[in-house]
């Protein structure tokens, strides 16, 4: 069905693209870069911020004008071109970044195009009773700032976009600096979805070169309603920190315990599955293990017939000092460790040949045994590096899970076919995803039940967020009405 505008609305339309094609970026030639591909320029890109804001302005105005019906349009787009450049994006992403791995990207943009909610997520609420009726509605922000991730970068735009347009919102994006190419490829295919539909020809935007100065553009304007951040610990307590409304969805260290009830076999399948998916960029993904002493042998060597490589603790300390590095903070004079970034995302065999290890194809991930204070445990390596530490019961199991959990409350995972147990854990990791007898990715929907998103938001509490977390609730009150009993 065609988008039908009215004057005045084609009018404002043909001015904002007027004005957005003289001052959109223009594309380098021959290759990616932020502003566009092979000469062909991206759709909505900008070299000024400020620019980017204006555009996603005149988005949010022309989606305001649209029916539930036609913004469904351009969703059912988003999602069909979502699904026939799912590798192109993917092997974009990993070229750009080189992080990850083009299957597994590819498959999760399908879970976007597949299981992102649309307009149906957005329900209105309605109270009668002897004074009439009360109406409360989902209503949009307004423009929203979307700030990134380079673990899942076209993957979180297009998860925002179709929740932040379902919503009826405009969207414009600072992406993570190291995933320009491939986050903004996203918001030009999200534009083309738009044209497609018969929407305007810029609905959501970005910057060529976003920096930590454009985000600051970002936080100051005042069209900016809503803060939408992903990412790691810093961005998500900058955003919190701006004065406005934001969702943060932040970093995890998600713990799995195996216990002696689990089938042990699966378990082991599960967990290389879940810590390998995209070489464990999710933030989702198992990242370390507390397994039952009566069954930790058993479950290393089914995690060896699933294609992990067992180093020994020499080997680990080695492996260690070249993942993580030392860093001085510049005013406290304090060292820290944190991940190299060189490392994160990268193949199994690629780190094992860091260490002089040289591995077949068919080896996707590291194990090693541990105790609770190694740095593979503590920190969150985002690496197919998985250490295993023997508990001697479930207290001690999940007494050290919270610890290595941190605090964050992102996601746990458990394998057991004791409901005491399970129960017990999950009351006390309090996480947003708890994922049991299953890989991790089942806690978004893939291989399990339910919506899908790449934006996890535990500190604000939205959870896993979709097109309501984007909407603020406005209540319509008719009186002495409509109580039709
Ligand atoms: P990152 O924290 O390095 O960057 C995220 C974005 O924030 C980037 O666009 C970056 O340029 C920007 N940024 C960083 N500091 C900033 C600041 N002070 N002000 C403004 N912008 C700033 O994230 P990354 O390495 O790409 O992603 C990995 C991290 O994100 C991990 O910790 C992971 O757990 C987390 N993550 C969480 C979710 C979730 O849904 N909860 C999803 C993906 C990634």
């Amino acid at each position: 069905m065609a988008i039908n505008w009215t004057e005045a609305q084609i009018e404002e339309i043909v001015a904002s693209v007027m004005k957005s094609l003289t001052k959109e970026a223009p594309a380098t030639k021959g290759e990616y870069d932020g502003a566009g591909y092979n000469g062909k320029k991206y759709i909505g890109v900008y070299t000024d911020m400020k620019d980017a804001i204006d555009a996603a302005e005149s988005g949010y105005k022309a989606i305001r004008a649209m029916s539930l019906e036609q913004r469904e349009k351009v969703i059912d787009i988003i999602r069909d071109l979502c699904r026939k450049e799912a590798s192109t994006m993917a092997s974009l992403g990993v070229s750009e970044t080189k992080m990850g791995r083009v299957d597994h990207k590819t498959a999760k943009h399908m879970l976007v195009a597949d299981k992102t909610p649309g307009t149906a997520d957005i329900q209105a609420q309605v109270k009668t009773g002897d004074y009439g009726l009360t109406l409360t509605e989902m209503a949009p922000f307004g423009v929203v700032g979307s700030i990134t991730p380079s673990t899942n970068p076209s993957e979180t735009v297009i998860c925002n976009s179709i929740g932040m347009i379902a919503a009826g919102n405009g969207v414009v994006f600072n992406p993570h600096p190291n995933a320009i190419a491939t986050s903004n490829y996203a918001v030009d295919l999200i534009n083309r979805a738009s044209q497609l539909a018969g929407g305007p020809r810029v609905l959501v935007s970005s910057v060529v070169k976003p920096t930590l100065d454009t985000a600051d553009i970002m936080y100051k304007d005042p069209r900016i309603r809503l803060l939408v951040c992903t990412g790691g610990p810093g961005v998500v307590k900058s955003v919190l920190s701006s004065g406005k409304k934001a969702i943060g969805a932040g970093a995890g260290n998600p713990p799995v315990i195996v216990d002696d009830t689990a089938d042990i076999r699966k378990a082991g399948k599960d967990i290389i599955d879940g810590c390998t998916f995209d070489n464990n960029l999710p933030c989702i993904a198992e990242k370390e293990v507390f397994a039952f002493n009566s069954v930790a042998t058993e479950l290393i060597d089914a995690m060896k017939e699933n294609g992990a490589y067992l180093i020994n603790s020499e080997q680990a300390s080695k492996l260690a000092s070249i993942v993580l590095v030392e860093k001085t903070n510049p005013k406290t004079g304090i060292k820290s460790k944190i991940v190299n970034r060189d490392c994160v995302g990268r193949d199994a065999k690629v780190l094992l040949e860091k260490i002089g290890i040289t591995v077949c194809d068919k080896i996707r991930c590291i194990i090693c045994e541990t105790d609770f204070n190694h740095d593979f445990v503590q920190h969150e390596l985002m690496m197919p590096i998985l250490p295993v530490v023997r508990v001697k019961d479930i207290d001690e199991a999940i007494d050290l899970a919270v610890k290595a959990e941190h605090g964050n409350r992102h996601t746990a995972h458990m394998h057991s076919k004791n409901i005491d147990n399970l129960t017990r854990f999950a009351r006390a990791v309090e996480t947003t995803i708890f994922v049991k007898n299953a890989p991790s990715y089942a806690g978004i929907g893939f291989g399990g039940e339910g919506h899908t998103t790449f934006t996890i938001a535990g500190p604000t509490g939205e959870g896993l967020t979709s097109a309501k977390s984007f909407t603020r609730k406005r209540r319509c009150v008719l009186s002495e009405s409509f109580r039709i009993i």
